[in-house]
């Protein structure tokens, strides 16, 4: 399936909730959900009282576009947090937030995850000291993931780093002023505050 190029705001107004695919702008008033609080569509604005199979598919569309993740990659997911030991719905949060691209957002050196994965995907980021340009690498606890040395001096960049900067998450360490992050430990469940019910995705995937 190919990469939806629409208008993300559609995608949060289909959710009725805020996914925050834009940025700044998310956090203003122009933000499409707060200026249009009903899903898109011609009968977007009709009661919809949602089946149990469609409580649990807007769950994990939900999920899913909250990390920009497609479906055939989501599955795979899925797939390796059943072998993972641990309660499966969790361990599919742990990885989808150790994305290379979802770290850089986390740290603060994007203003979206797209974002994210534009910058890993011109290749601005190394890890342990190698440039790594895949948005979908999963970290490791212990690794290191700085703003390469010839990316510094970019204006965007920057622009980055002089930003307000959101709160890191505690399984993360940044330091701004090398422009370094490094993987504490993997995320647990109460490091992510996305408002996701995990065990909707795994009952959907398990029937
Ligand atoms: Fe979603 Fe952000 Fe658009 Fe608001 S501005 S609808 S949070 S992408």
């Amino acid at each position: 399936m190919a990469r939806y190029t629409g208008s993300v705001c559609r995608l949060c107004r289909r959710e009725g909730e805020k996914l925050f695919l834009k940025g700044d702008r998310c956090y203003t008033g122009k933000c499409g959900v707060v200026r249009r609080a009903y899903a898109p569509g011609q009968h977007g604005q009709g009661r919809k009282k949602l089946s149990q199979h469609g409580v649990q598919l807007r769950e994990k569309q939900k999920t899913k576009r909250y990390y920009g993740v497609l479906e055939g990659q989501f599955r795979k997911y899925f797939g390796m947090a059943v072998k993972k030991q641990g309660i499966t719905g969790e361990n599919l949060l742990q990885i989808l937030e150790s994305r290379l691209d979802n770290v850089i957002y986390r740290v603060g050196l994007a203003s979206s995850r797209a974002e994210a994965r534009q910058l890993v995907n011109h290749g601005h980021f190394t890890i342990n000291g190698k440039k790594v340009n895949i948005p979908s690498y999963l970290v490791k606890a212990g690794e290191v993931i700085s703003v390469r040395e010839k990316s510094r001096g970019s204006s965007r960049i920057k622009d980055l780093m002089d930003g307000r900067g959101r709160a890191v998450p505690k399984w993360l360490d940044m330091d701004r002023n090398t422009m370094t992050a490094r993987v504490v430990a993997l995320a647990s469940r109460e490091d992510i505050d996305l408002p996701i019910q995990e065990h909707l995705i795994v009952e959907l995937y398990s029937k």
